[in-house]
């Protein structure tokens, strides 16, 4: 679950790190009163996006005037295809320097993974490919957790300037317990900021809570519902599906993640390009299966949709009943070609015998079928 700034500054802050007391606004008049309150602010754009500040979506305001004419550009606008409905106003920095720290939780080494730069500001990401050198990374032992020692040692690597060394390492103590505390796949601050008069702020942040600790977190709740980005992600996540959209036209349904990703992969290596990655998991009842054919179908590039269905768990009979009792609930205009196999497979069949659904045996048959009934 990805955080806007103002949420994970709000953890941030919880945490005792020094964050600007900033203002959320829908409207430019709430920004210009904020504004009145603030003096010089600036206006950033929250969304679920990195790069805000290249898009237009981060602007200092002299007055309260010209923060509302900013907000009036910013609120609205379509950053990575994300429409803009809220901002935070905070007092504006005077930034003279931009330092990049982070915490990843890293599959490979099993820990958070403190990353430290002193070329902040940037897309670290960039600065990977550029400047891999002026990374500093450190695996962090669960056993000691962020050690001054450590985070001395790693201020001093990364090139901090020594005179910020103090008042930064216990900044980088707090990210690693809001890491730990919040069970954050990320926790990011850039920039990590040093202002004119010497102050070490924290200007952005970025936060990534484990969907699956979650349930360790009631106190999260309230950021679940505020954490789509649109309604297919919402209504996926209610239903207990996984959906990522991804352009195509072949619609693709399964039952497991591997699945799924096998059958994009031979659809791909047919020609064809999928529209999207749908998991009904394991155990999915018809209901489930009528949701999803839903949502794929509200997409208007699908021309025709895969079922790849292995019963375990899930049994193909109750596939079968779903996707049934989708053709009756609504107007499916698109061919289907539904694979069936394992638990409960041939009572799936006889479902299906006589619908006007296709089966096929395997998915590389019913990645050709789709490619006769597109493009032939
Ligand atoms: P991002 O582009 O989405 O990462 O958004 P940031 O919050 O990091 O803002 C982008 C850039 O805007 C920063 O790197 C700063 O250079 C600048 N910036 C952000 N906040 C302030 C601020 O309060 N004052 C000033 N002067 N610049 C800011
Ligand atoms: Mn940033």
């Amino acid at each position: 679950m990805k955080l806007y700034e103002y949420q994970g500054k709000d953890l941030f802050r919880a945490q005792g790190m020094p964050v600007p007391q900033g203002i959320v606004a829908t409207t430019p008049d709430e920004v210009e009163g904020a504004a009145r309150d603030m003096g010089r602010v600036v206006v950033k754009a929250q969304v679920h996006a990195g790069g805000r500040g290249k898009a237009g979506g981060v602007k200092v305001a002299g007055t309260p005037a010209e923060a509302r004419a900013v907000a009036e550009k910013i609120l609205g606008m379509d950053i990575k295809g994300l429409t803009v409905h809220k901002v935070l106003v905070e007092p504006a920095l005077d930034i003279k320097t931009e330092y990049y720290a982070g915490i990843v939780n890293d599959r490979a080494s099993k820990r958070f993974v403190l990353m430290l730069s002193a070329i902040g500001g940037v897309d670290i990401e960039d600065v990977a490919v550029t400047d891999p050198d002026k990374i500093v990374k450190i695996a962090l032992d669960p056993a000691f957790g962020a050690p001054d020692y450590v985070l001395r040692q790693a201020v001093y690597d990364a090139g901090y300037d020594p005179t910020y060394h103090r008042t930064i390492i216990p900044v980088l103590r707090e990210l690693y317990n809001a890491a730990v505390a919040n069970d954050a796949m990320l926790v990011e601050i850039n920039p990590l900021a040093i202002t004119g008069d010497g102050k070490v702020v924290v200007a952005d942040a970025k936060v990534d809570i484990d969907d699956n600790a979650l349930y360790r977190h009631p106190d999260l709740a309230p950021y679940r519902e505020d954490s789509f980005d649109n309604d297919m992600d919402r209504q996926a996540a209610e239903q207990g599906l996984t959906y990522v959209h991804l352009g195509g036209s072949v619609g693709v349904i399964g039952n497991g993640a591997g699945l799924v990703m096998q059958t994009l992969d031979v659809v791909n290596a047919n020609g064809l390009k999928p529209a999207n990655f749908l998991d009904i998991g394991g155990g999915a009842q018809a209901a489930q299966v009528v949701k999803a054919v839903s949502m794929i179908l509200s997409d208007p590039e699908v021309k025709a949709i895969i079922f790849n269905i292995f019963g375990g768990i899930t049994r193909a009979d109750e596939m079968a009943k779903g996707i049934v009792a989708a053709d009756e609930q609504m107007d499916i205009r698109v061919p289907v070609v539904v694979r069936l196999a394992g638990t409960q497979e041939e009572a799936g069949r006889k479902i299906l015998e006589g619908s006007r659904f296709i089966p096929v045996a395997n998915v590389q048959e019913a990645a050709e079928r789709v490619k006769e009934l597109v493009t032939g």
